[in-house]
């Protein structure tokens, strides 16, 4: 039996879930926060209900995993390095060079991060991950499976924009969605529930999380996305804006009198969504919490939020023409029956009704009603999973 771990590594995070492969067991799993500030805090959930967690300043990337690795030591988890054959890491950007999966070697990580022009808050982020891994365990498999391999189906009246043709062939500015991990594993469990084989379904999948976004599936193959050249397009998120009006940049940044376009592009990152609408939170328990306390501007952000999503939504309708299910998934997808029947409730005429005694906290599964033409889904994603399949895949080719 071998141990997989599978990664996914943020500028100061690393969030981790160790397997042991073929079986898809999961042994442990955790994160650690905080990488280079104070009081980093590490955590550990194992056995049946075990958790370890310390508090102390982790300078790095590599200091984290050095740490993970002798922890896992230390809680009886593993009995030495050596069980651990191989590690899978989530990459956000692949561009148009990784369309799937690969193995990871000095020339693969040099592309990574070549490509943080495309997800300049991931990419660097998630290098780091790999060259901590490379530096303590240089011998296993390394694989690196990219947020953007799904949507490489995607066909070029998707992800073209309409701007000069000399800019797409010469920078690929294009479309490059994300969470594609997810939106793929989750369509393909959505064929499963609705019984039907994968090649003849048509799923709309609405990845909703600190990160959102929404993906037109057909017969398996994602054909449009509503994330962009980079995660900042599409829907409202946590702390980005999704689609703006891209005039409103130097606008505002004359009137704020802002001379670097990446602080503005910053704002729109890090300040903007559920953030900026609500001035309150970017956490949607927050903004559920404070609209039922009556405060207008968390109302407001949850509205703009369920009415972006349902938009996007409804353009995969006309994209698919039509669709057997609509899949909620990710944090607030999985968790929020709020959100879930705001964005469904306006949608009847697109055959869609949802049996609110079914759409409760912790529900998996079909939430629509008999007579609901087209299914709404809830189905917890596992991009961990897929990651550490993908590991023993490509492990066989090396
Ligand atoms: P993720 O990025 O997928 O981890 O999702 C994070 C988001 O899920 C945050 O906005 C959380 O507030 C939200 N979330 C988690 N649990 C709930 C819940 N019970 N109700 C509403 N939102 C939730």
């Amino acid at each position: 039996m071998s141990k997989t771990i599978a990664i996914n590594a943020g500028s100061s995070s690393l969030k981790w879930q160790l397997y042991n492969m073929p079986e898809e067991e999961v042994i442990a799993k955790g994160i650690v926060e905080r990488i280079g500030l104070n009081d980093s805090i590490f955590t550990v959930k194992y056995g049946d209900g075990q958790k370890f967690e310390k508090v102390e300043d982790i300078p790095t990337h590599e200091l984290a995993v050095q740490m993970l690795l002798d922890e896992l030591i230390n809680l009886n988890i593993l009995a030495s390095y050596d069980e651990i054959t191989g590690v899978g890491h989530r990459v956000v950007a692949g561009g148009e060079i990784f369309k799937e999966s690969v193995v990871i070697s000095e020339e693969v990580l040099k592309k990574i991060e070549d490509l943080a022009e495309l997800a300049p808050l991931h990419n660097p982020a998630n290098a780091a991950g790999i060259r901590a891994f490379k530096a303590i365990l240089p011998d296993i498999t390394s694989v690196a499976v990219f947020d953007t391999a799904f949507h490489s189906t995607m066909p070029p009246v998707a992800y073209r924009y309409a701007i000069p043709t000399e800019y797409y062939e010469k920078y690929g500015a294009r479309k490059y969605g994300a969470h594609g991990t997810s939106h793929m594993y989750v369509s393909q469990k959505a064929a499963e529930m609705l019984g039907k084989d994968i090649d003849e379904v048509k799923i709309i999948t609405a990845h909703i999380g600190n990160g959102a976004s929404i993906t037109a599936v057909r017969h398996g193959r994602s054909i449009d996305t509503s994330m962009g050249f980079t995660p900042l397009a599409g829907v409202m998120m946590g702390t980005r804006s999704g689609d703006i009006d891209p005039s409103l940049i130097p606008f505002l940044m004359e009137k704020e009198e802002i001379t670097d376009v990446n602080e503005m592009i910053e704002v729109l990152n890090k300040k903007s969504g559920l953030l900026g609408v609500s001035d309150t939170s970017s956490d949607m328990r927050d903004i559920i919490q404070a609209r039922k306390e009556g405060n207008e501007k968390a109302q407001l952000a949850f509205e703009v939020f369920t009415d972006r999503i349902r938009k996007y939504i409804a353009q995969y309708f006309a994209v698919l023409n039509g669709a057997d299910a609509v899949v909620f998934t990710a944090g607030i997808g999985e968790n929020s029956n709020w959100v879930r029947t705001a964005v469904i409730e306006k949608m009847s005429w697109f055959g869609m009704e949802i049996d609110e005694s079914k759409n409760v906290f912790g529900v998996e599964g079909d939430i629509s009603t008999p007579d609901s033409k087209v299914k709404v889904l809830v189905i917890p994603t596992d991009e961990e999973l897929v990651i550490a399949r993908d590991v023993e895949r490509l492990k066989r080719f090396e």
